[in-house]
């Protein structure tokens, strides 16, 4: 059944039943939330939705795993009708297990880049993109040169031996990154590309984004990988030995004289058993609007993804983030090349 169809029927079912609309109609007055986010700005986001839509929303907290394990366990049960989850790859993994319905909006197509969404069926888009962040490069100025960290491929050229630190390579942040450079530059040298990057490390991949750049101000690293807004919290942070970390490092936006900087994505999706399937395309198109995208966005310190849409944010703009070439690889890649990249981690001996 295409979800056309299926938002049809169920409009003819509440209209027909003149007795039960009054109960279907206030059914439909409810948005079930499964969030991986939680920001405070995002409390706007919902009370906004509601104001202007009267649909109130229920939320349910808890990590990505959390939420997939929780749809997973319920089944046709799960009351959830949207799905908020915070990176492409674990989008993509939801999408596979059958966790989403697709679905058709031609606002979202006109407002939302192609590439920031899961890749087009006949049944619609699995995924949608509603805010970027970008995997930057962050390196010590006293031991490297920002001519020498600015692209990913650099990252894996021997001038760089003993000085990279990243997190797990398994972690969704890097599979994803590693998964569009697979895309970009193919099998082979996307594998040779991994090894380099294990060969040049400084230590075993441990810690999250944040202890990554707290490794290149100790010295214990050169170069490392992170998400922006990790970066830009610490330039926000009223302790000052967050602050005094982003003065002994220096950020790069990669790739700009070439294909771009990795994005990903924090993104949303319409739940495959939705019980309110119209709220939920109602809220799916709200987090597009640019009221909505500036919740979204600024409440971590990341970029809007709607077209058009610009946020002043002073941490990112001192970053370089405020006017960067973002990839344009498609995030449908992610999905694509997971299976594959993990299997060259493991061949390359990226823990
Ligand atoms: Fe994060």
């Amino acid at each position: 059944m295409t979800t056309n169809r299926r938002f049809t029927l169920s409009l003819l079912a509440a209209a027909a039943l003149s007795a039960g609309w009054t109960a279907a109609h206030a059914e439909d007055k409810v948005l079930n939330l499964y969030s991986a986010r939680h920001y405070q700005t995002d409390e706007a986001l919902y009370s906004d939705f509601t104001k202007a839509t009267g649909i109130k929303i229920n939320r349910v907290d808890a990590d990505d795993a959390g939420i997939v394990a929780r749809l997973r366990a319920e089944g046709a049960a799960s009351p959830a009708d949207v799905i908020l989850l915070v990176d492409a790859a674990r989008l993509a993994v939801a999408e596979s297990q059958g966790l989403f319905l697709p679905i058709k909006s031609a606002k979202l197509d006109a407002t939302i880049p192609a590439n920031l969404r899961s890749a087009a069926t006949p049944d619609g888009v699995a995924w949608t993109g509603f805010s970027t962040r970008a995997r930057v490069i962050v390196y010590d100025p006293t031991r490297v040169k920002a001519a020498d960290v600015a692209t990913y491929e650099q990252l894996a050229d021997p001038k760089l031996k003993g000085m990279l630190c990243t997190r797990s390579g398994s972690h969704p942040y890097n599979l994803s990154l590693f998964a569009t450079v697979v895309e970009r530059l193919g099998d082979q040298k996307g594998e040779a590309w991994l090894k380099g990057l294990v060969d040049n490390m400084a230590r075993d991949p441990k810690g999250g984004d944040t202890d990554q750049i707290k490794g290149v101000a100790s010295g214990e690293c050169g170069v490392a990988l992170t998400n922006s807004y990790y970066f830009a919290r610490m330039l926000k942070s009223n302790k000052p030995e967050d602050r005094a970390v982003t003065e002994r490092v220096r950020v790069v936006f990669p790739n700009q004289g070439t294909s771009g900087t990795h994005v990903n994505i924090s993104g949303a999706a319409v739940a495959r058993h939705a019980k309110h399937p119209e709220a939920a395309m109602a809220f799916m198109e709200y987090l597009a609007s640019p009221s909505a995208q500036e919740y979204f966005a600024n409440g971590n310190n990341e970029f809007p993804a709607a077209k058009g849409v610009k946020i002043a944010n002073a941490a990112l703009k001192a970053m370089g983030g405020d006017d960067f070439k973002a990839e344009t690889v498609p995030l449908a890649s992610v999905a694509r090349n997971l299976t594959k990249v993990q299997q060259m981690l493991d061949r390359a001996g990226y823990k």
